[in-house]
């Protein structure tokens, strides 16, 4: 890789984009594949030729060999299926690339092992791909070659969705359909569509590859199962915007040029609150391709750092006691011709229509906190939320000193009149610039934020897809706005009808604002006198996925049927109790063959010494007080695996779905904490040197 990147030639350069359609279709087929990307008109099988076969031309100009349908199953992952360009050998023994238009829009990988939660049997194996135009195609290069890769839903054969993406359309046409819906109402007659903006903010940790195949509970589940806290953790924030170490820079940069040529718009970059955390955030994007462009993110994350000889976790909480990592998804909404619909402007108060969608979102998240929570919801997640660090597992929303005081206006008199303003930001330094402040600090503990002009909704789990959190969002707030607008539609006088609306929701959904410590415990005693829910758990949460409530709203948008909803729920119960089960036999297998060994044979060391000092008639009485500590936390260790071993066998007998992912969290879990105890005491104690692993001090700090 060269040194220097320019990086404008580059960007993009390995994605079928507008720039590259325009060149290379023809006029007619351009403007035929534009109608369906901007209003969803079908693509007939004739033009979807022409396109297939310029792409794969262009394809095959990038060194492209194969083409695949690149899409996301509810596995957590990406998945794809290679298939080359070319087509049977002619009589000459030579064969053509060839790429059809039904091979581009249709794609049939054999669907029964993937996820379905009893969506459909194993003999109906069936499942298409569809391409979504709208998330264009692009060819990623590596050590495997070039392969054209194709965003795609995936579908049952009867049309269930078994994946991210389809319901993620669904959600994105509900609200599309609502807002503009709303817009007319309040005179906007220019506006075609409605897209909700997305930027996830990823956060990560990086280690080395070495050391990290040598701690196979990273290997195997992603996080440290061991591992007492090293001398120094984040207590001194040195690590948090530091400055980027030569090593990690180089990968960053690695990482940055990858991703721009993918047409990824990797923006920010810094160390995060933890020793060995990191943050890459890109420019936003609509919806579906800010979706795809983060599975691209942690793609070219993973595959960066190997070449590095470093290692990249994902886990939300690779290391306890040390920040976990999360993903800030930043949402907005913007119209097709670019007006940003949560821009307060300088004066809120004066703005009618910010003011009402705002209630409209806060009487959505009011409404829905168990949904959202649930969209957030992985097992990895269940370390992180609530913990001293990260968001509470108590939806609530922040908007700010400015906003908090319109709406209190709003609550107290029935109309605000007046926004406070934002000033100038003092530093008492003439050399200094002024800087305009704006009108409201941030709050880091807030689970739904407002900022400036879009929400945060920081809740979501590192490793997870942000399908998931966007299909809520978009759908309860669609719910929002149609319920607004049957009512305004009604209305007599439109202006009273939109006064009235505003001032009723504050009132009625001012109990889900909160500005002050997410992370205090004063909060969870007021949330609960408030009556917000606090499902503290992924397993505690799923079951708001198929309450009569959800089923209602996503049926009435077309977003999930309730079988689909039924069959995620169980999959979700499936992918918690699956996670737990590696976590445990993970642990009995580290401990057993690994830990208990190790310690045993120091054990031995400890007796042969206390021997030996009695024998040269000294005092042996720390040597064999050091003894009696470890045999003691050994039998305490050897116990708890026993005990660990028990649970994780019985919930084999359990039935699978929730009563099993209920037994995991409820009785495999503790157990798995009780061996954790005293082999973290033991690290503490026994010698460096026959501790079969790295600490969490070589992990952090040696990277
Ligand atoms: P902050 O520091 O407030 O978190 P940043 O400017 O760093 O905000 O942006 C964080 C993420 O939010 C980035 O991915 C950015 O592109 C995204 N973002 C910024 N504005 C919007 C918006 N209007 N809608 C959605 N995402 C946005
Ligand atoms: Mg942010």
């Amino acid at each position: 890789m060269s040194d220097f990147i320019n990086v404008a030639e580059i960007f993009g350069e390995n994605v079928f984009n507008d720039t590259v359609m325009q060149e290379r279709l023809p006029k007619k087929v351009y403007k035929d594949l534009k109608k369906t990307i901007e209003d969803g008109k079908e693509l007939d099988l004739a033009t979807a030729d022409v396109i297939a076969h310029e792409m794969k031309e262009w394809a095959i100009e990038k060194g492209a060999t194969h083409y695949t349908h690149w899409f996301q199953p509810l596995t957590g992952v990406t998945a794809e299926k290679h298939d080359s360009f070319i087509s049977a050998p002619m009589a000459n023994g030579k064969v053509l690339m060839s790429f059809s238009g039904k091979e581009l829009i249709k794609g049939e990988p054999d669907a029964s092992s993937f996820p379905s939660g009893g969506l459909r049997a194993t003999f109906e194996a069936r499942g298409y791909t569809a391409w979504d135009c709208t998330s264009p195609a692009f060819v990623r290069q590596d050590a495997g070659g070039a392969t054209l890769c194709i965003p795609t839903a995936f579908c049952s054969y009867t049309g269930e969705a078994l994946d991210q993406k389809t319901p993620l359309l669904r959600s994105m046409e509900a609200l599309n359909k609502q807002t503009l819906r709303l817009l007319r109402l309040f005179g906007n007659t220019t506006s075609k569509r409605v897209i909700p903006s997305v930027g996830p903010e990823q956060e990560y940790f990086l280690v080395d590859r070495e050391k990290y195949l040598k701690r196979k509970d990273l290997v195997f589940t992603g996080r440290t199962l061991f591992g007492a806290m090293p001398p120094k953790g984040q207590e001194l924030d040195d690590h948090y915007f530091g400055s980027i170490r030569e090593r990690i820079a180089a990968y960053m940069k690695d990482v940055n040029e990858e991703l721009w040529k993918l047409g990824v718009s990797a923006k920010t970059q810094h160390n995060e609150a933890a020793p060995a955390q990191h943050e890459l955030a890109p420019i936003y994007a609509q919806c579906n391709v800010a979706v795809d462009h983060n599975q691209l993110i942690m793609e070219v994350l993973k595959k960066v750092a190997a070449r590095h000889g470093l290692h990249c976790l994902l886990h939300e909480k690779p290391f306890a006691g040390v920040n976990g990592s999360g993903k800030h998804n930043n949402w907005s909404l913007t119209t097709d011709d670019g007006k940003n619909l949560l821009e307060p402007g300088k004066t809120p108060h004066e703005n009618i229509q910010f003011l009402f969608i705002l209630m409209c979102v806060l009487k959505a998240v009011d409404t829905y906190p168990e949904l959202l929570r649930e969209s957030a919801a992985d097992p990895g997640n269940d370390h992180r939320l609530g913990a001293a660090e990260a968001p509470p597992a108590i939806i609530s929303v922040f908007l700010g000193e400015q906003l908090e005081d319109v709406l209190d206006q709003l609550v107290s008199t029935g109309s605000a009149t007046h926004s406070l303003k934002s000033g100038k930001l003092e530093t008492g330094v003439r050399t200094l610039p002024n800087l305009a402040k704006d009108a409201t600090d941030r709050n880091r503990t807030s689970p739904f934020a407002f900022t400036n002009n879009k929400f945060e909704f920081r809740m979501v789990g590192s490793r997870d897809s942000v399908a998931a959190p966007n299909v809520v969002i978009n759908t309860i707030v669609a719910d929002a706005f149609s319920d607004a607008c049957d009512i305004l539609e009604q209305a007599e006088d439109f202006d009273l009808a939109v006064h009235d609306l505003i001032k009723e929701y504050a009132i009625q959904h001012q109990k889900i604002v909160f500005n002050g410590n997410g992370y205090s415990e004063e909060w969870v005693e007021e949330a609960k006198r408030r009556g917000l829910p606090n499902l503290k758990s992924m397993v505690e949460s799923i079951d708001a996925m198929v309450s009569d409530k959800a089923v209602k709203l996503f049926e009435k948008f077309n977003v999930f049927t309730k079988a689909e909803l039924e069959s995620r729920a169980e999959i979700q119960y499936e992918t918690y109790a699956k996670a737990i089960n590696i976590e445990a036999k993970a642990m009995i297998d580290i401990a057993s063959k690994h830990i208990l060994p190790a310690v045993v044979k120091y054990t031995k060391q400890l007796a042969d010494t206390v021997i030996a000092v009695r024998e040269a008639g000294a005092d042996a009485e720390v040597q064999s007080e050091v003894l009696n500590e470890v045999s003691r936390l050994l039998k305490e260790a050897k116990e708890a695996l026993v005990k660990l071993g028990e649970m994780t066998n019985q919930a084999q007998e359990k039935e699978e779905g929730k009563e099993q992912a209920f037994w995991f969290y409820e009785e495999v879990s503790p157990a798995m904490q009780a061996l954790r105890d005293p082999v973290d005491k033991l690290e503490m104690i026994v010698s460096k040197e026959v501790w079969p692993m790295p600490s969490y001090g070589d992990l952090m700090f040696e990277v």
